[in-house]
């Protein structure tokens, strides 16, 4: 049987970087080489019922062992895509044995450094065993080492059938990195009733909560005429469009200056000519009545920029995107609970944190299928120092089959 550690290198040497500006599905036809490879050796391990659709989605299922009726169906949950950022071609995986917590020097581009003064959490790992890509590409472990964690685990319950468990359902998705994910997932296929996504950082963490998101865009009509013969008549857009950008509020509601629990107000593009411009933002919070409070905002700035430009005219449009899972995952404490005490069993102090981000189990559970994020290991996300360490990942398999022991016995 391969280890957690063998999968994880089969994997990333796949290339399986998705695509935003393709309008197939799934974006990239290189994801569906790993995903058949997958169905292969779900179906080896013992799945028969493992398949690969149309949509380049992976189902399988793992039979109950336990004999109680009512134990309820659980998913676990990992994509195959990797970043579009960062080329993932050619991954050259270097297991680095007992790492002894001196620099690591990625071959392939020295200037590329693991420092553990620079990487976060990089200093719990001296003695471990990293990995990590050579230097010039990522290395994948966003998400495959959820992917060989749920691999592993599946194998692991189909050898030991002592082990009490209910039916569990297994689901690798294409195009998790270009949002679409869950697009054309089939849940009633899936049959689960209860979901994990396996994609989270570091060891022991759990994830119940993302943001809440709105997609906001601003046009604004201006007074086009000759520039020649415009004198007291031209009312610029973009220059009106510039006015509203630099009202922004720049010590507070932006990105650059929020952490952990606070909100934004974020335009990420602009277009125009004098006559009409357009300013598309990305608005994020936890709640819903914070997300309308940076909606208000946005719109006080374009009203007081507004009045300066009689002739002209400007309309702001909102649309959702999406909403922070735990407004779902509070009505079933439950699968918060459980996975908490999954890592305790396995030895961990569990962490919970909150995503400044969607995942696509704040998707999922908006779908319908309650889904919280526990971690794979990986670490510093697309980008060539990404890593993870086996530990890591062996500890992550057995939160996941402690996860289908503990909703058995508590059933
Ligand atoms: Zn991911």
């Amino acid at each position: 049987m391969s280890t957690v550690l063998e999968r994880f290198l089969r994997y990333v040497q796949i290339d399986t970087q998705s695509d935003p500006s393709s309008s197939s599905f799934p974006s990239t036809a290189k994801q569906l080489k790993l995903s058949s490879l997958l169905v292969e050796e779900l179906k080896a391990i013992g799945l028969g019922d493992a398949c690969l659709d149309e949509n380049g989605y992976v189902y399988a299922t793992i039979p109950a062992t336990s004999s109680k009726p009512n134990v309820p169906v659980l998913c676990f949950c990992s994509h195959v895509d990797t970043s579009p950022d960062v080329s993932g071609k050619d991954v050259k995986p270097l297991v680095h044995r007992q790492w002894d917590g001196s620099d690591i020097v990625l071959p392939d581009d020295g200037s590329q450094v693991l420092r553990k003064s620079e990487l976060h959490d990089l200093d719990k790992q001296i003695g471990n065993d990293i990995v990590t890509a050579s230097g010039t590409t990522l290395l994948g472990a966003d998400n495959k080492a959820g992917v060989a964690e749920i691999m592993t685990a599946a194998a692991f319950l189909v050898a030991h059938p002592e082990i009490p468990h209910g039916t569990v359902k297994i689901l690798f998705t294409p195009d998790e990195e270009v949002g679409r994910g869950t697009e054309k997932v089939d849940l009633e296929r899936l049959g689960a009733q209860f979901a994990y996504t396996v994609d989270g950082e570091a060891v022991g963490t759990m994830e119940d909560e993302t943001f809440s998101a709105d997609g906001a865009q601003i046009i604004i009509h201006g007074v086009s005429t000759h520039p020649g013969y415009a004198f007291r008549k031209l009312e610029n857009a973009l220059k009106i469009a510039g006015d509203i950008l630099a009202a922004l509020p720049k010590a507070e509601l932006s990105p650059e200056t929020t952490q952990e629990r606070e909100g934004f107000i974020h335009p990420v593009s602009f277009s125009g000519i004098q006559e009409k411009a357009t300013i598309d933002f990305i608005l994020r919070d936890f709640t819903t009545d914070g997300l309308l409070h940076k909606q208000q905002v946005l719109r006080g700035i374009m009203e007081s920029v507004m009045a300066q430009y009689p002739g002209s005219s400007a309309e702001l449009l909102v649309q959702e995107q999406y909403r922070n899972m735990k407004e779902v995952l509070d009505r079933y404490p439950q699968v918060v609970e459980n996975a908490l005490e999954a890592m305790k069993r396995a030895g961990l102090d569990p962490i919970r944190r909150s995503i400044r981000g969607g995942t696509d189990g704040s998707r999922l559970s908006f779908m319908g299928l309650p889904c919280a994020n526990i971690f794979a290991g990986e670490h510093a996300f697309h980008s060539k120092l990404e890593w993870v360490s086996v530990q890591d990942m062996e500890m992550a398999v057995k939160v996941i089959v402690n996860l289908c022991e503990i909703w058995e016995n508590k059933a």
